[in-house]
């Protein structure tokens, strides 16, 4: 691409790593003053920049899709739908997968940009009618899992509470033939409770405009305490009709969906459940026998089992049959557990669902033959006042993203790599200490929040596991934490509840209980704990565990992660780094210092800092001779491009530092400006 004349006009530059300078005030500042013309899109190199510009910006039409088919990447606008373009065309070309990474904090439009390139690919394959239905149903999708998966947070009205890769599947014409999702880390807890100024999942608010819902219960958003903090959501009987509809256009059989329907009512019915005590550490159910009906009717299960499986846990020892009452407090835990994992399950399954039904068909049947775009919309790196178990698991995910992303350009970049698999590794086996040595104890009495004689040996394992690691520093405080040293630095992590959050630990009674449900799709849910195996929905993360040795939540997160960058490694990468410019959400408000951290945390100034270092600029002999062949060789020879004739120019030019390749020059961008500049001169 031609250099821009110095000084270059601020914000015309469409791809940054033209400029004849960078450094991390340059970026800030071209971001900044593209924002001002909205110009949201900017290439840095290969690495596509999405500042959400938080209004409709009217750059997605049918007559601008149009100009990104097969197209020159110069020759148009920096755009999302470049991406798209380039990789069609070249998976169509080269016959080779390609992949998309999407990646920015929350609100800063990773799922809206993950759409519209997934929109441009449809568009580009589509090709007369035979495709259509195909490509309808995995458009509707997205609302679909968007109506499960997201809430509206402070962060993000629209937020999603999970991460996502989708693949799409072409056959060798270039046609899509099937789709695959996985899921990762659910946010379940969201079920239950919610931040001040947050949500629950939209469909739970959306289910209430079902005309469903008097049979189901289901009188208002207020009378249930899962939802009761929002009065309700604008436009919910729209969305439910799109929820319906994105159900059967994806193939959703009316029963499933009625299946869907009373697990959801389920759910918020569990929310209702209140328990008094009969004696001291003996909770029973106080709530109307109706309520238990609704509940056992919903689910498919005897009222009198589920009243047991919430009040009590039974353990089998030396054949021995212990039950071992809760305390209204644990009952109240074991509650909500209950409807987490119901809510969880069923997630997985219309994840695992959707993935069956949208599989290629029996004539694809030799997956080998198949192309494949995936596209990942996952959370970015994470740095609150408080960090737990889930910020951990997120920023391990940034950091394995980020050492994928500086390995596929082959840059020798040292990162701060910390291994979660140790750690949970090591929270997994004082779990497993834990479970033995207090066998006979009410191990739920250590709920809400561990005791400090638990948090100790926790942080203390971790101490000892990690003491030599260089990323990791134990706390200078006396409180239970440590500090890892990510790339994008130094986040403190509190180990309060990180055990129970790794086990994620479904009591055996309830899940025993629902095993035995009359619904099956609720049986089946529940299959997978009676044998000890991972569920089928083939998602990861969100998996509950009831038997003592079933794979924690950070060992299932990282093995699929590992899943991932396996897969991720064969094909060619793309990458998206969205940028949110304000905390609050609107238009034409570009904050610098809050741009400048997310920057830093997608890895884009430690891309500039490569730019500097190595060697960015790397022409192909034949584009080396045409540009600097004069140097040694005058305007009129006519010289074949070989390594001897370009090390005879970069002899001749006073440079040092360079290399030459097998076929390519390799060169620092200011030995590119000196040689521009002796050019001039000639
Ligand atoms: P989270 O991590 O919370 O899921 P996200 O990065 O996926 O966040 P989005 O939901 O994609 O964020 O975007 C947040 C909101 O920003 C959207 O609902 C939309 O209002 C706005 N937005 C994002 N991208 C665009 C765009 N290209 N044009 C207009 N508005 C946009
Ligand atoms: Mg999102």
């Amino acid at each position: 691409m031609a250099r821009p004349p110095k000084p270059w006009l601020k914000g015309q530059v469409d791809d940054l790593v033209s400029l004849p300078q960078l450094d991390d005030t340059i970026l800030l500042q071209e971001l900044h003053e593209r924002y001002k013309l909205k110009k949201i899109y900017t290439y840095v190199g290969d690495i596509l920049v999405a500042v959400n510009p938080f209004e409709q910006l009217p750059i997605y039409g049918k007559e601008i899709q149009a100009k990104y088919y097969d197209s020159v990447k110069s020759s148009n606008p920096p755009h999302i739908f470049a991406i798209a373009d380039q990789a069609y065309f070249t998976m169509v070309r080269n016959s080779r997968n390609q992949c998309a990474v999407i990646s920015g904090e929350s609100g800063a439009g990773k799922t809206e940009s993950a759409k519209l390139l997934m929109r441009h690919i449809i568009h580009l394959c589509h090709s007369g009618t035979e495709g259509q239905d195909i490509e309808q149903r995995v458009i509707e999708v997205n609302p679909l899992l968007e109506a499960f998966g997201n809430a509206a947070t402070r962060m993000n009205h629209n937020s999603s509470r999970f991460g996502k890769y989708t693949e799409v599947n072409f056959d060798n014409n270039g046609h899509v033939v099937g789709a695959k999702i996985s899921q990762y880390l659910l946010e379940k807890s969201r079920v239950v409770k919610q931040n001040t100024g947050e949500n629950n999942f939209h469909v739970l608010y959306y289910v209430f405009s079902s005309p469903k819902a008097q049979a189901l219960g289901l009188t208002s958003p207020r009378d249930f305490p899962y939802v009761s903090t929002t009065p309700g959501l604008p436009n919910a009987a729209r969305m439910y009709s799109s929820v319906v509809q994105a159900l059967d256009t994806v193939g959703f059989s009316p029963s499933e969906q009625d299946n869907i329907h009373a697990i959801l009512a389920a759910v918020l019915h569990i929310g209702n459940l209140a328990y008094s005590e009969a004696r001291p550490d003996q909770a029973q159910v106080s709530s109307s026998p109706q309520l238990v009906a609704k509940i056992s009717e919903l689910l498919g299960l005897n009222p009198e089992e589920l009243k047991e499986a919430l009040t009590a846990k039974t353990t089998y020892t030396r054949g021995e049959t212990i039950r071992r009452t809760y305390s209204c407090e644990l009952a109240l835990v074991c509650r909500d557990a209950f409807a987490k994992a119901l809510y969880g399950r069923l997630f997985e399954w219309i994840v695992s669902h959707i993935n069956t039904l949208l599989a290629p068909g029996m004539s694809h049947s030799t997956k080998k033959n198949l192309l494949e775009i995936g596209i990942l919309d996952i959370f970015g790196f994470e740095h609150f006042d408080r960090n737990g178990f889930e910020q951990l698991c997120i920023n391990i995910a940034n950091e394995q993203l980020q050492n994928f992303f500086n390995e596929v350009r082959n840059h020798p970049v040292v990162v701060a790599v910390c291994e979660i698999t140790h750690i949970t590794t090591a929270t997994h086996a004082h779990t497993h200490t834990h479970t033995h040595t207090h066998t006979h104890t009410h191990t739920h009495t250590q709920i809400p929040g561990l005791s400090p004689p638990l948090l100790t040996p926790a942080v203390e394992k971790y101490k000892q596991t990690f003491a030599s690691h260089k990323d990791f520093a134990p706390a200078r405080t006396s409180e239970p934490c440590f500090t890892i040293h990510h790339y994008a630095g130094d986040v403190t992590y509190h180990t309060e509840g990180f055990l129970d959050r790794n086990k994620d630990e479904l009591p055996a009674d309830v899940v025993g209980l629902c095993f035995s449900s009359n619904v099956p799709l609720i049986h089946q849910m529940f299959e997978a704990n009676q044998d000890g195996q991972p569920g089928k929905g083939g998602s990861a993360g969100t998996m509950n565990t009831a038997r003592k040795r079933a794979p924690t939540v950070g060992h299932q997160f990282t093995s699929s992660l590992r899943e991932l960058v396996a897969k991720m490694q064969r094909c060619m990468a793309h990458f998206v780094r969205c940028i949110k410019p304000n905390y609050e959400q609107e238009p034409n408000n570009y904050v610098d210092e809050f741009v400048d951290r997310q920057l830093r945390y997608t890895g884009m100034l430690e891309t500039t800092r490569i730019r500097r270092e190595g060697f960015s600029f790397r022409p192909s002999f034949a584009d080396f001779m045409e540009r600097f062949g004069i140097l040694a060789y005058g305007p009129s020879a006519q010289v074949a491009p070989s390594a001897e004739t370009c090390r005879t120019v970069l002899s001749k030019s006073n440079v040092g530092g360079w290399l030459v390749g097998k076929t390519k020059v390799f060169l620092k961008y200011w030995q590119v400006e000196q040689l521009d500049k002796s050019i001039k001169l000639y």
